[in-house]
């Protein structure tokens, strides 16, 4: 390993100790490659031999050098989002990296978990809205649910039309689904593995994967960039299905007096400073993964509620005891979603006042509402 031992499929330098980097592998199976002499990386492994991609995480230092590379390539780029945690899965300074002719498709997707009864045009306008916002202009946006798609053939032949002859960077950050579409991608095309395994497809750059196309180009998978501040890296895996919902996610309305709390399981609080200026209940929408629990409680004294129930009454909590819950006040004007970005979102009316409480280093700000 000193020497230098690299994988046959992307040419990442073997390793033994981190699982999550790329050209890992547990040493028992190295051991067993090095008599077989096929080199290779428990990810292109399971992507020879089960058809299956693995996610590998990235510094953004080496995420900024490889969208740099794509920049100086001519590529469709398809920049996969996460409905459910939009700006938690944007990629700040995107459209610089990927240099100004390269265009731009977005791909939303877990649109399954969006309330059925939200209508396509109005997810469509406000996700323009969003992207105009940050200043991304793109040649398209495909709603899809990786895990479920039913579109897929025309989101493929979208892109095909799309790329006009040139390669395809598939790009997102970790959690946004890239994995799952690039699975369903192989999957649907066939002959792909027998490309893979002539290992005509090496990643030119640290662990890229590359999907043949008809006409010699590739459809290459990118690794997934970390964002820190994402609600995921707050928990305990066992604890990541209260964070990551699966299905259809159900509104939650209350009527909230002033001076009432939500405790949103122990990751999160919303306080209701002030209602409405007629006096009336203000009517507040929670829309977080169907188990997590909500707890409704008087403002006075939540904080102590807070430490005595911590991770019982209240839970999940945050893997680190230690974590310092940030503060937040804002002032409603409109109607406005406030999010927890990658925990959920709470659709709030005009003419109140709140407070709320998350991890600090977790994104918590305003938004024009979704629903
Ligand atoms: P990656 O890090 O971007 O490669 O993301 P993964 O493909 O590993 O997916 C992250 C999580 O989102 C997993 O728990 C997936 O099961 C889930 N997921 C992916 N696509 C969808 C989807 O279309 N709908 C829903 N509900 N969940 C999805």
């Amino acid at each position: 390993l000193e020497e230098g031992l690299f994988c046959i499929g992307c040419g990442a330098k073997m390793q033994v100790t981190d699982k999550e980097a790329a050209g890992f592998l547990p040493l028992s199976a190295l051991k067993k490659q090095l008599a077989s002499d096929e080199l290779l990386c428990q990810r292109c492994f399971r992507l020879r031999h089960y058809n299956e991609i693995q996610p590998v995480e990235l510094t953004d230092d080496d995420f900024a050098e490889l969208l740099h590379q794509v920049s100086e390539t001519k590529a469709l780029i398809v920049y996969v989002l996460d409905l459910f945690d939009f700006s938690g899965s944007t990629i700040p300074g995107l459209p610089r990296f990927v240099g100004k002719d390269n265009p731009i498709l977005v791909v939303a997707n877990k649109v399954d978990l969006l309330p059925k009864s939200l209508k396509t045009h109005k997810l469509r306008a406000w996700i323009n809205g969003q992207l105009k916002e940050q200043g991304i202009s793109t040649v398209g946006v495909e709603l899809i649910s990786a895990a479920h798609p039913q579109n897929l053939d025309d989101v493929l032949e979208k892109i095909d039309d799309l790329r006009a002859g040139r390669d395809v960077y598939v790009v997102g950050t970790t959690n946004v689904g890239k994995s799952t579409l690039i699975n369903q991608i192989i999957k649907s095309k066939t002959g792909v593995q027998e490309l893979i395994t002539t290992s005509r497809f090496p990643g030119t750059t640290l662990d890229q994967i590359a999907i043949p196309l008809d006409d010699g180009k590739s459809l290459i998978d990118t690794p997934g960039i970390i964002k820190k501040d994402q609600y995921a890296h707050w928990v305990t895996d066992k604890d990541l299905k209260y964070v990551l919902p699966k299905a259809e996610i159900k509104a939650r309305t209350y009527q909230l007096n002033p001076d009432q709390t939500l405790f949103f399981g122990g990751l999160a609080r919303f306080d209701l400073v002030t209602g409405p200026h007629d006096g009336s209940k203000a009517a507040v929408t929670a829309y977080f993964e169907n188990n997590l629990k909500i707890h409704r409680t008087k403002r006075e004294g939540a904080t102590d509620f807070y430490e005595k129930h911590r991770g019982e009454l209240l839970a999940p909590a945050p893997k680190d005891a230690d974590v310092k819950m940030a503060k937040y006040e804002f002032k409603i004007n409109e109607k406005m979603d406030l999010v927890y970005a990658g925990l959920g979102f709470v659709t709030l009316p005009a003419g109140i006042h709140i407070q709320a409480f998350a991890p600090a280093g977790v994104g918590v700000f305003l938004r024009k509402a979704m629903i």
